[in-house]
């Protein structure tokens, strides 16, 4: 955007072209959730009078179909830069001061310099944390293993734990914390740990790695509260940091937050004025959609003389956990703490696809709306593409719909999404 702009750019990576996303999260994620969900369909077919015989499921074509679109994106993503008249350098860059960067042993000078260098896995001191993967090695494991430990309760955590259950892999998930998927709404929350226990993927919280243990060709964990558990892979997710080291921010004036994201402005501008920064290093919204928007706020306004400024309110997320999370807005929690009185409207049924089947998994969807305004401050669903779903809605609490601009919507029926539109009746109300 910035060269279409007229400004001329060069662009630095040293790994790949697409960043996390292409390579190593939403993109080979959602390819994998996919993957993981024929298990069911075909499950699910007889009753629709098809017969399914000789299923059987070959990792090693999945992972490779998956990487041959990851390299046909990547490449995608060099085009793209070519056309648009980057100079593409394929090393690391290095700070040297603020209008300088070190790329292999050439310098390279800029008026403004950008850094989007994104966030890194992390995995915490523990015992033995050598014998543990991360997301980054999952989309190219040699084998699927039979056993699989995940530790963490966060978006990477529930998404893989659906996926590897999804391919048959006995799967555990181990959280600190009471109850996983803090800071999305408690009801949510609640509804997805009931639907992962009915597809018997072994939940334990309140509870932590102590040591993992490597024993011939099986790892061996041990928790806190003294249980040992066999498995083949660990997988940690348990969050990821600003990716700084080596990126030489000390030879300028850029500072960095107590968590080491890098210190911004609302206009991205780092302490050091010529510097700029955006995404995930700076440990704001993790989140792939967000940094797009800022890359385009930034070259709008560095390059195209625009006053723009990224919207942060309501920002839509889904989580890919099987069923799918879709939310936008206040969770409860929030809504309570900002709002005198909320109305809770919810609702939850079996999926029509599913009514046929033997299948107990349930949909849940929930509006909250502020009473003194009539404004639907928050949507949550747990359910088939919640995220297709709550993308519309996204749009409508951006614009600050009310809920009578809600039940004055025609439904289309029958869908899942209908049932948004068509909640008459409150269940409660809060404050
Ligand atoms: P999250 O921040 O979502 O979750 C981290 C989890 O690990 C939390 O449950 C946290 O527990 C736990 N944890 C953190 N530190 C420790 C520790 N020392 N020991 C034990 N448990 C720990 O991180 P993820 O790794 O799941 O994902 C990283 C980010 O990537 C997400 O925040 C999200 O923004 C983004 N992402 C987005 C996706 C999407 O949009 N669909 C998909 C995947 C990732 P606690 O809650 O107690 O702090």
């Amino acid at each position: 955007m910035s060269a279409g702009f007229g400004a001329r750019v060069a662009i630095a990576e040293e790994r790949y072209f697409g960043g996390t996303c292409v390579n190593v999260g939403c993109v080979p994620k959602k390819l994998f959730v996919y993957g993981s969900q024929f298990f069911e369909e075909f499950q699910n077919a007889s009753v629709y009078g098809w017969s399914v015989n000789n299923t059987g499921f070959d990792w090693a074509t999945l992972r490779d179909n998956k990487t041959k679109e990851i390299k046909r994106l990547n490449n995608i993503y060099v085009n793209l830069l070519t056309a648009a008249g980057v100079e593409i350098f394929e090393h690391k860059a290095q700070l040297l001061d603020s209008h300088t960067v070190r790329i292999n042993d050439r310098k390279v000078t800029a008026q403004k310099i950008l850094i989007a260098t994104g966030s890194w896995p992390y995995i915490p001191n523990v015992q033995g944390r050598d014998n543990a993967i991360t997301s980054n090695e999952m989309f190219y494991l040699d084998q699927l293993p039979n056993r699989l430990a995940i530790v963490g309760g966060g978006y990477i955590a529930v998404e893989f734990a659906g996926i590897a259950k999804g391919l048959g892999v006995e799967t555990t998930l181990i959280y600190r914390g009471p109850l996983f998927l803090r800071g999305f709404d408690i009801d949510i929350r609640r509804f997805v740990y009931e639907e992962l226990k009915k597809k018997e993927i072994n939940l334990i919280f309140e509870d932590d790695v102590t040591e993992i243990r490597k024993n011939s060709d099986k790892l061996q964990i041990i928790l806190a509260s003294g249980k040992v558990l066999d498995t083949d892979e660990v997988l940690y997710a348990t969050g990821r940091k600003p990716l700084v080291s080596g990126l030489g921010i000390e030879n300028t004036y850029v500072s960095l937050n107590e968590r080491r994201g890098i210190e911004i402005s609302d206009k991205f501008q780092t302490r050091d004025p010529n510097i700029f920064a955006l995404g995930d290093v700076t440990d704001r919204f993790q989140l792939t959609p967000v940094a797009i928007a800022e890359g385009s706020s930034f070259a709008r306004t560095q390059f195209n003389q625009e006053q723009h400024q990224v919207n942060y309110d309501a920002i839509p997320t889904c989580v890919f956990c099987q069923p799918n999370i879709g939310t936008v807005g206040l969770t409860e929690e929030q809504a309570q703490e900002i709002y005198s009185t909320v109305d809770v409207y919810e609702s939850s049924f079996i999926p029509m696809k599913l009514v046929l089947t033997e299948k107990k998994e349930q949909t849940y969807m929930k509006l909250l709306v502020d009473r003194k305004t009539d404004r639907v401050i928050g949507a949550h669903m747990v359910g088939p593409d919640a995220g297709e779903i709550i993308q519309g809605l996204a749009v409508a609490i951006t614009a600050n719909a009310t809920k009578s601009d809600f039940d004055r919507t025609i439904g289309i029926h029958p869908t899942l999404a209908e049932e948004f539109v068509t909640m008459r009746n409150k269940t409660r109300s809060i404050g």
